[in-house]
């Protein structure tokens, strides 16, 4: 018989805290190392994932195939040399493999030995992708998130309202956790709008004196109108975080506080955060390394310019993600010592989703940054949407955004030269009167509004 180990057992706390320590100690830590120190460890924990990934059949068929040796890591440069993977990669492993896959490093057998969680994403349409988490996943995974979430205002003590989708997916779980165990919040499980409707969330946001409100920057705009139609203004609502994923200006001007962007993912949890300087999110290089490859080649990118986000985890000890390309786009800053005192390098925020692209008469373009480009315009609103199509056999993209002008003329034409002016090419736009776009984005009735459709 197995051996039960509870989570007190499977999990040494001092040796989790000590390598990675949670907020508020380590933003007198390890935040403030230098860069030797910062590369020492990373480069050592990264020889420690590279052992144990090649024991997972997944790595081991792939390093073998692409001449890779994971004991010939001798600096972090080396990392390079190890193959990049896509979710077409592990799609293809779990249909070779269901309904797993073969690149988890631990099974539902070892749930004996230590409490352990299964958490899907995708799935919409084919398989969902699986991944397994041990106790110890967790526990990191949850601190890293809790680091975050500090940062980004939220306090020891607080009642936070968790409002994104209890569901098959990690988000909302992991947030759970990391207030509840890292940051020693009073977490009010919600659920999203069809779980506890709007109303019923603002008044628990008022009865309890919520100082977060946990889900899209979307939803919390929503929120947002139903606490003005409740006769609330949002700035009394007494919101002191706003550690929500969306349009940070007008989150910032409907609460009156500011919103610091961070970013993350579901295999790994919160990889970065932005900083009260406002430029670039400083990455938690104790647990990952960052890199950016181009979209079409995989290629590792310079410095400075916009590609796919390539990560490696330094923490996990059940499934590893060793240079995943995770084909969301942003852009590396160089190692410098920032404004705050961080060493810890900075990514920019989130840009895009990379399998997005459209490539235009020659040129590459990503949706959401041409929604950035032609709602910057003035007269424009924050409402767009983008659609790529084809004419004969050229690709085409049409720009669709709002108004509140009756005449709209003059509109066009700027969204048009902005457009023109940023990318190099032509491409349609239209616009429309508020409201307009809702058909196509799904306002009102999605969590996270459509922002492109591939009509090609
Ligand atoms: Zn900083």
């Amino acid at each position: 018989m197995t051996e039960l180990r509870r989570v007190r057992e499977a999990v040494d706390y001092d040796k989790l805290e000590q390598l990675y320590p949670p907020a508020p100690e380590y933003f007198e830590g390890a935040w403030l190392d230098d860069p030797a120190t910062i590369e020492a460890k990373q480069l050592e924990r990264l020889k420690a994932r590279a052992t144990e990934a090649a024991k997972v059949p997944f790595f081991a068929n792939r390093w073998s195939e692409a001449g890779f040796d994971p004991d010939a890591i001798k600096t972090l440069a080396d990392l390079t040399n190890a193959p990049t993977y896509t979710v077409d990669d592990i799609r293809a492993s779990i249909e070779a493999n269901p309904p797993f896959g073969d690149y988890q490093g631990v099974s539902v057998d070892d749930a004996a030995t230590q409490p352990m969680r299964l958490f899907t994403s995708g799935g919409t349409t084919g398989r969902s992708r699986p991944t397994l988490y041990t106790a110890w996943d967790r526990e990191v995974g949850a601190l890293l998130t809790a680091r975050a979430l500090y940062l980004q205002g939220i306090r020891p003590g607080d009642v936070v309202i968790n409002a994104w989708a209890y569901s098959t997916h990690n988000g909302a779980h992991i947030m759970d956790e990391a207030v509840y165990k890292w940051l020693n919040c009073v977490v009010i499980s919600t659920g999203t709008g069809n779980v506890t409707p709007s109303k019923k969330q603002v008044e628990l946001a008022i009865e309890y004196g919520a100082k977060a409100i946990l889900t899209t920057g979307d939803y919390l705009l929503h929120l947002a109108d139903v606490a003005r139609e409740m006769g609330h203004d949002p700035k009394d609502l007494g919101l002191t975080a706003l550690p929500n994923i969306g349009d940070t200006e007008t989150l910032e001007a409907t609460f009156g506080i500011p919103v610091l962007q961070s970013y993350g993912f579901h295999e790994v949890q919160w990889v970065a955060v932005e900083c009260p300087e406002k430029d670039g999110l400083h990455i938690f290089e104790d647990a990952f390394v960052v890199e950016i490859v181009d979209v079409e080649t995989g290629e590792p990118l310079p410095d400075g310019e916009q590609g796919a986000i390539v990560i490696t985890e330094l923490y996990k000890t059940g499934s590893p993600q060793f240079r995943y390309n995770i084909m969301d786009l942003s852009t590396l800053y160089p190692r410098e010592q920032c404004a705050c005192g961080s060493w810890l390098r900075k990514m920019a925020p989130f840009a895009g989703r990379g399998d997005n692209m459209v490539k235009l008469r020659g040129v590459n373009v990503w949706p959401e940054a041409l929604g950035a480009i032609a709602t910057a315009v003035p007269g424009v609103t924050d409402d767009y949407f983008v659609r790529a199509y084809r004419t004969g056999n050229r690709d085409e993209i049409t720009v669709s955004v709002v108004s509140e002008q009756a005449d709209t003329a003059d509109v066009q034409a700027a969204v048009a030269k902005a457009l023109h002016d940023a990318v190099g090419v032509k491409m349609g736009v239209e616009v429309g009167a508020p409201g307009s776009l809702d058909l196509s984005t799904g306002f009102g009735t999605v969590a996270k509004l459509v922002r492109f459709r591939d009509d090609r």
